[in-house]
């Protein structure tokens, strides 16, 4: 006798599906052409058609905790050549957008970060601690004499509000989201008959993150795509400048604590050259991606929700500003250069305190769904 299972449809799933970008989600008949033409589907229990079915009927425990949702790395091939235009490349994509809200703490963060309406929020929030710390301490002034950003903001204050972020909060949030993840879609995959291995071993598992992590430092996924090739660039561009500039961070935290070289630092300093080299990087893939964004397709690929351009705003502020920082202080303009400072601030608080609720969360939920596809012996590793 054939399995029987029971449809529980979430119609508040449904609208929050569209509201995240998938609002054209009910317009699939099912013809399966997005399976086929899919470059990264496996043959075997193909997507995204079996998600569309699911997204349409609002089967919420069929998409959240689906690997399958995450193996997609939206090339929009499948939306080029859907004939109803029901963008399944946005169905999965608001799918993830929903997910990492779902396995994120504390919710009442996790809802607003997505949301339009509070965007004012997410930056009045940094505003309002930096002013509480700097008013009373007797900083919030601009310093006279030559432009050193310490005097404005001591580092040690940065420090007192940043490492925390960095070593408390993002790790606390991710690893609680990470736990839900993993359990899900492991639960999911042996549910549906993807995963040829009934038990979690958390040492065989981590061996598959080790051998996804080729495929990832390299995007090789997104050469497969055809639609959406060039995005393969302006990632890469994105990716290894993130990665430049937590180097810089780290060794500019040794130069200061372990050293007791305070800065500012010579422009060839080799750190130094990292740093503007990172930060231009950064800036030219961000570009790249908004371009990308913006190139006309065709309607039937959609150019992005609020929340994946909330992310790349957010991108793109943090490193003009960094640059601009940089530039007014050495043109000698403090009037200009300290406001730009604090500004670059604001948006390096919000890349930390919202990462794990922001679109860059995929990163990492993107590579635990890949590692897990290598653990289920659903790819082979690469
Ligand atoms: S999303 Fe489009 S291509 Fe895929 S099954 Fe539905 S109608 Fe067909
Ligand atoms: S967006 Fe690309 S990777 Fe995702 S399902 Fe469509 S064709 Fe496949």
């Amino acid at each position: 006798m054939a399995n029987s299972y029971l449809v529980k449809p979430d119609v508040d799933f449904v609208k929050q599906l569209k509201a995240m970008g998938g609002e054209t989600l009910k317009k699939c008949y099912q013809c399966a052409t997005c399976s086929v033409v899919c470059p990264i589907s496996p043959d075997e229990k193909p997507f995204p058609r079996k998600e569309m079915i699911a997204a349409q009927w609002g089967l919420k425990d069929r998409l959240v905790g689906n690997m399958d949702v995450w193996l997609c790395h939206h090339c929009n091939d499948c939306s080029t050549y859907c004939p109803r235009g029901a963008k399944p490349g946005d169905v999965l994509n608001a799918v993830r957008a929903y997910s990492i809200q779902e396995y994120a703490w504390p919710k009442w963060l996790a809802k607003i970060v997505p949301d339009p309406r509070f965007w004012w929020l997410l930056l009045a929030i940094p505003v309002a601690i930096f002013v509480l710390i700097l008013g009373p301490a007797g900083y919030l002034k601009i310093p006279e004499g030559e432009i050193e950003f310490a005097k404005f903001f001591p580092t040690l204050l940065i420090d007192i509000i940043f490492v925390p972020l960095a070593t408390f909060w993002i790790p606390l949030v991710f690893g609680i989201g990470i736990y839900r993840f993993v359990t899900d879609i492991h639960k999911n995959a042996v549910a549906e008959g993807k995963s040829k291995r009934p038990d979690l071993n958390i040492p065989d598992f981590l061996k598959s993150v080790l051998c996804v992590l080729p495929t990832i430092l390299s995007h090789r996924k997104f050469s497969d795509c055809t639609e959406n090739k060039d995005r393969y660039i302006s990632h890469l561009l994105v990716l290894f400048s993130f990665l430049g500039l937590f180097v810089v961070t780290n060794c500019f935290f040794v130069a200061l604590y372990i050293l007791q070289i305070p800065g500012p630092y010579s422009l060839g300093n080799p750190i130094k050259v990292l740093a503007n080299i990172s930060a231009v990087a950064l800036l030219i893939g961000v570009v790249l991606m908004i371009s990308n964004r913006l190139k006309d397709r065709g309607e039937n690929v959609g150019k992005g929700s609020y929340y994946d351009w909330s992310l790349i705003y957010l991108v793109l502020g943090l490193v003009v500003t960094g640059i601009l920082s940089e530039l007014t202080r050495l043109a000698h303009l403090p009037g200009i250069a300290y406001p730009i400072y604090f500004a670059h601030l604001v948006f390096v608080f919000c890349l930390f305190a919202y990462l794990p609720f922001s679109k860059l969360a995929h990163l990492v939920y993107r590579t635990l769904a890949m590692a897990y596809s290598r653990y289920s012996e659903r790819e082979p590793c690469d």
